[in-house]
């Protein structure tokens, strides 16, 4: 599927100007244009070249090609189309791209588990991360609705790795405390969600959308003990009696739900040390390794 703002257009351009310069077929023929006509023998371009017959018509090293354009972005630019194929516009991924976001708004109609937004299509990591692979083998990774609730407002984000074979590592600043998180399994990291560093808020109310971490290529062992469907939701209603239990095990804690939901914002009610004891718990690359069968 490629992204519905991606629009075709016809161009042409000059075959001989050593920078290519596309017409869009639009503005062909308009009367400052002598590309098209017999003026194009006027044209300084034209003239340092070997000519062997007198100029009439179109000029012969005028080209034409079917190009693609955003039609989201505020200037048009022109993207050939083998290099749309490569880019997220055409392919599944554009649904990570923050113009995408910004002007569809799209829908995410997640399934819940408890109050807990849980989509079904993605593929999740014990320690709360989550995985969407595209039929091109492309992946997004990023935080679930449980880690982002019991986090809250996150000040800082800073990345580990921006590109390579890693396991792809963000370090999360909360109420001044660095906490890491880590996708279990490597994969080709290609890219991260830059955007964030100026605004982290996305990653509490968008985890799933605009909130993405990490893009990469699928490597073998990369769905290596992801949970999914029915799987993914009874952990999830494991984690949410595990997660109360572990509060309501923490004396004095203003926090512990009575079978509800947990608070959210956790960091901003714990002490630093308990904070720390349930990230060490539920999100650290330990508790990856911690799923119940
Ligand atoms: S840049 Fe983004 S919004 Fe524009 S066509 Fe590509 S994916 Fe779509």
């Amino acid at each position: 599927m490629t992204c519905p703002f991606l629009k075709e257009t016809q161009v042409r351009y000059c075959q001989t100007s050593a920078v290519r310069k596309v017409i869009p077929l639009a503005q062909a023929g308009r009367a400052d244009e002598k590309c098209s006509s017999a003026d194009h023998a006027s044209c300084p371009v034209y003239r340092t070249q070997p000519q062997e017959q007198p100029a009439s018509g179109p000029c012969p090293y005028l080209g034409e090609s079917l190009m693609q354009y955003c039609g989201a972005a505020p200037v048009a630019k022109l993207i050939p189309y083998s290099e749309s194929l490569l880019s997220r516009c055409g392919n599944d991924s554009f649904r990570y791209c923050q113009l995408y976001l910004a002007m569809a708004h799209p829908n995410v109609d997640a399934e819940e588990v408890d109050g807990t937004p849980l989509p079904g299509w993605l593929k999740y990591s014990a320690n709360h991360m989550w995985l969407d692979v595209t039929d091109d083998g492309v992946c997004h990774a990023g935080i679930d609705a449980f880690l982002s609730r019991a986090l809250g407002k996150i000040e800082r984000i800073a990345y580990v790795w921006l590109k390579g074979r890693h396991r792809p590592t963000a370090v999360l600043t909360v109420e001044g405390v660095d906490l890491e998180v880590v996708f279990p399994n490597p994969f080709l990291l290609t890219n991260c969600n830059l955007y964030l560093r100026a605004d982290p808020s996305h990653l509490t109310s968008q985890p799933y959308t605009g909130g993405w971490l990490f893009e990469g290529v699928l490597e073998p062992g990369a769905l290596a003990n992801l949970l999914e469907g029915a799987g993914a939701r009874a952990w999830m209603e494991r984690e949410q009696r595990r997660i109360n239990e572990f509060l309501q095990q923490q004396h004095s804690l203003p926090t512990a739900a009575d079978g509800g939901q947990f608070v959210a914002g956790l960091a901003r009610v714990l002490e630093r040390d308990q904070m720390l004891a349930l990230f060490h718990e539920f999100f650290s690359p330990y508790a990856s390794g911690k799923r119940e069968p």
